[in-house]
């Protein structure tokens, strides 16, 4: 059995940026859209988040950075951070929604009625205690994290994004209850600058913040040797008793913001490979978060993927939805992600 729960609103609407921002909530609903026509919810329960408390916000944000929020909510102009993230009005009660579906996710694994909790509105690793930041405003991921940790004492983080999870690092950083893994492109100039391999947490953290930067033009193959080399080794050492798994899109080679050269074949190896090791592990217990994602049609078909495989229904329907076929990285590429390998057994000790 893969019971799974699926976390939904159609409030999820209301985050998505206006005019020619790339962030759109059409990329979830397309991705619901591509389920629903396969059937899938005969055999995924739909949950409507249950709305949290800004008592709950305050585990991982000041007081008065929620303030700012809502005071910019009303107003509706300006930006929240210094020009990515404009508020609109109602953001505030947009942004809580989609972070209340994370919470919801976690609490239905937590109390068992689920063992796979999957929101694809959720995903803002980029969010800081007192900064938005990268389209978003409160750090679902940090969150469930720091509350999963009444229940658990091994939580792993695996962000595949495009991006580096850094608001979900550095609040988390000292954290030695929380395995933090991001594997993203790095690149000068490249948002948001940090993510590199001597970045690996502080204090009691040190060693649980474990970053894989890869640079442009990274594709499936170089990819997934990084993530059999580095990430399953790790995973298999450190033995989670829960797994959050934020699958932001944006890895894709079809991606307008990030130039990395994943295909919903390479995703869908990672994802498998998660999924198992769940299973081996955590009992199963794994929380699926959505992301970045700025090619609409390409994340809505990798998130539609990604919860067929997690839930156990994939079919050839789904095998409908891929690519043509895996992708390669260039040779010049594929020896750099080789040396960021080796630099990264050195650093986490992987022999
Ligand atoms: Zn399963
Ligand atoms: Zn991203």
């Amino acid at each position: 059995m893969h019971k799974s729960a699926f976390i939904w609103s159609d409030r999820y609407y209301d985050y998505s940026f206006p005019g020619d921002h790339p962030y759109k909530s059409l990329r979830e609903s397309l991705a619901k859209k591509l389920l629903e026509e396969r059937g899938a919810f005969h055999y995924i329960d739909l949950i409507e988040p249950h709305l949290i408390s800004e008592d709950v916000l305050q585990i991982i944000h000041s007081r008065e950075y929620i303030e700012f929020i809502k005071s910019k909510s009303l107003e509706g102009k300006g930006y929240l951070d210094e020009g990515d993230t404009p508020a609109f009005k109602g953001i505030y009660e947009a942004a809580l929604i989609r972070v209340s579906g994370s919470v919801t996710a976690l609490k239905v694994v937590e109390d068992g009625s689920y063992v796979h909790g999957i929101n694809i509105g959720g995903g803002y690793h980029h969010a800081k205690r007192d900064k938005a930041g990268g389209f978003c405003v409160f750090n679902d991921v940090a969150l469930i994290a720091k509350m999963a940790e009444k229940n658990f004492s091994k939580i792993a983080i695996i962000d595949i994004d495009g991006h580096h999870g850094d608001g979900t690092q550095e609040l988390l950083y000292d954290d030695p209850n929380v395995l933090k893994i991001s594997l993203h492109m790095f690149h000068k100039n490249f948002f948001p600058g940090g993510g590199d391999v001597n970045e690996i947490g502080s204090g009691k953290g040190k060693g649980y913040t474990v970053n894989i930067p890869l640079p442009p033009g990274t594709a499936d193959d170089a990819y997934l040797l990084a993530f059999n080399e580095v990430v399953v080794p790790i995973l298999e050492r450190y033995k989670p008793e829960l797994i959050i798994l934020m699958v932001g899109g944006d890895s894709h080679f079809n991606d307008p913001l990030v130039e990395l050269k994943l295909s919903t074949y390479g995703y869908l190896d990672v994802i498998k490979k998660v999924h198992e090791l769940s299973h081996k592990y955590s009992n199963g217990r794994i929380i699926m978060l959505g992301g970045g994602g700025y090619n609409y049609d390409a994340t809505a078909r990798i998130w539609a993927i990604a919860v067929a495989e997690i839930a156990n229904i994939y079919d050839i329907e789904y095998e409908h939805l891929h690519d043509c076929c895996y992708t390669k990285s260039s040779q010049f590429v594929l020896e750099k992600v080789k040396n960021v390998v080796q630099q990264l057994k050195n650093i986490h000790s992987l022999y």
